[in-house]
């Protein structure tokens, strides 16, 4: 067995033994369920996706009966989970899927990555945990877990680069269904095992491989890493406002907004980007409600 063969196997073993049972997982979440969980998961932990994932599968079990509703309901049914223009993509995809695609998530990546609101990653994951096929998958964890074992850093890149697409895909293994469970475990490894903050090479399947602790773990070299702010930021500003128009049940005044923030300018500019981002739709009459077509 080459070295490569040989991570493959470690880490689909442990992956076989530690994997987390997850809705989206099992069989029966369908190409539909994955499709919903990766877009609620970028940028997003599982804990905080997982109830919401549940009430929207069980409201929304096929992309027609997403498409049928307005866009603001899924803002709606989005609730706290954070950039809400996900909620917006996953509907506007889920409509061209009823309108282009007889209303089954299409196989090919192409076709995929057609769909508004899917990248790259989105359509490469799909297709993967999905359908199956081999496709390298590139999220945030694997490129942490592959710039920590192969490359010998503590970090990727800020932005994926081409050299990471190119070792992404010299490290894919041959056939699909290999291909597809190394996306899965690599993934995993990367959220329970080899994560940003304390890495647990303790217990990791291949610490004995791994080129950046073989270096001796050396610290991070590049620019600083950027932190997690969201307490004062415009972000939190729409995060307010957008709670205001979830819970009301029609369109609902200025004074209403204004309420929940002190700063107006702040404020105007949160609004504005609710706004022009087509989270939020100004009326004739000067109230606000959430996307209706
Ligand atoms: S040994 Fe440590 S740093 Fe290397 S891949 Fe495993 S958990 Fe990550």
């Amino acid at each position: 067995m080459n070295a490569t063969a040989a991570l493959h196997a470690l880490v689909i073993d442990w992956f076989d033994e530690h994997a987390r049972d997850l809705p989206w997982r099992r069989p029966e979440a369908g190409a539909w369920g994955v499709m919903v969980s990766e877009f609620m998961l970028q940028q997003t932990p599982v804990a905080r996706v997982l109830p919401v994932y549940e009430q929207w599968l069980s409201r929304w079990p096929r992309p027609a009966d997403l498409a049928a509703e307005s866009p603001g309901e899924a803002v709606r049914a989005w609730g706290r989970l954070g950039y809400p223009r996900r909620a917006l993509r996953l509907h506007g995809a889920a409509v061209a899927i009823a309108e282009r695609h007889g209303g089954d998530v299409p196989r090919d990546h192409a076709k995929l990555l057609a769909l508004p609101g899917v990248g790259e990653y989105t359509a490469a994951a799909v297709a993967s945990f999905a359908y199956g096929q081999r496709h390298p998958v590139l999220d945030t964890n694997v490129r942490r877990v592959f710039a920590r074992a192969v490359t010998g850093t503590q970090y990727p890149p800020t932005a994926t680069t081409a050299a990471e697409r190119h070792l992404a895909r010299g490290l894919l293994p041959a056939d699909e269904p290999t291909a597809a469970r190394w996306a899965a475990s690599t993934m995993e490894l990367g959220a329970l095992v080899c994560t940003a903050r304390s890495p647990e090479c303790g217990r990791c399947p291949i610490a004995a491989r791994c080129a950046w602790r073989l270096a001796g773990s050396p610290a991070h070299q590049g620019p600083p890493r950027r932190g997690q702010t969201y307490v004062g930021t415009d972000r939190q500003v729409r995060g307010k406002l957008l709670a205001v128009l979830r819970e009301a049940t029609g369109p609902v005044p200025q004074q209403a907004l204004d309420a929940v923030w002190h700063e107006p300018l702040q404020r105007a500019r949160a609004l504005d980007g609710l706004v022009s981002d087509g989270l939020v739709e100004p009326l004739p009459d000067g109230r606000f409600r959430l996307p209706v077509g």
